[in-house]
C-alpha cells in the first residue's frame, strides 16, 4: 500500500510504502509444551518416513516460527515447525515427505512433484487441506 504525498518545496509527488511488520512467533508455556511434544513425536516419524522411502538427511531441528511448517537446507538438514503436532497426522506426514523430497530437488519443479507424487500420491489434496491451517 502506497499513499501519494506532495512535496511543496520540490513540487513533486512522492510515496511512502508501509512495510507490513513481520509476525513474530509466540513464546510461552503453551509453546514449550508443544515443543516438548514435537521433539518427542516428530523426529521418530521423520526417520520412519525417510527409511520407508530411502531418503537420508543430516539432521532435524524443531523450530518455533510462523513462516513455514517445514524447510530443508542445502546441507541436508530438515527443520520442522513445532506446531506441526497440532495438525492431523496425515498432514504432518505430508509436510515431512515434502521436505524429504527437497533433499533431492531443492525447488518446486516438475521433478520435485513427480518425486512427491511417488511417495505421497494424494499430495495435492493434502496440500489443499494444509492451506486451511494458519500457523499461529
Ligand atoms: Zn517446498
Amino acid at each position: 500500500m502506497a499513499r501519494l504525498f506532495f512535496n511543496p518545496f520540490s513540487g513533486r509527488f512522492f510515496t511512502i510504502v508501509r512495510r507490513r511488520k513481520r509476525r513474530k512467533a509466540p513464546v510461552g508455556a503453551d509453546v514449550e509444551r508443544l515443543r516438548a511434544q514435537a521433539k518427542a513425536q516428530l523426529p521418530p516419524r521423520l526417520a520412519e518416513l525417510a527409511a520407508l522411502h530411502g531418503f537420508t538427511y543430516s539432521g532435524v531441528r524443531i523450530k518455533n516460527n510462523v513462516s513455514n511448517w517445514g524447510s530443508c537446507s542445502v546441507r541436508g538438514n530438515i527443520n520442522l515447525n513445532l506446531r506441526l503436532v497440532t495438525l492431523p497426522s496425515e498432514l504432518q506426514d505430508y509436510v515431512m515427505l515434502h521436505e524429504l523430497c527437497h533433499l533431492r530437488q531443492m525447488n518446486h519443479g516438475a521433478k520435485f512433484h513427480a518425486l512427491l507424487e511417488s511417495v505421497c500420491p494424494d499430495h495435492r489434496q493434502r496440500e489443499k487441506e494444509l492451506r486451511c491451517y494458519r500457523i499461529k
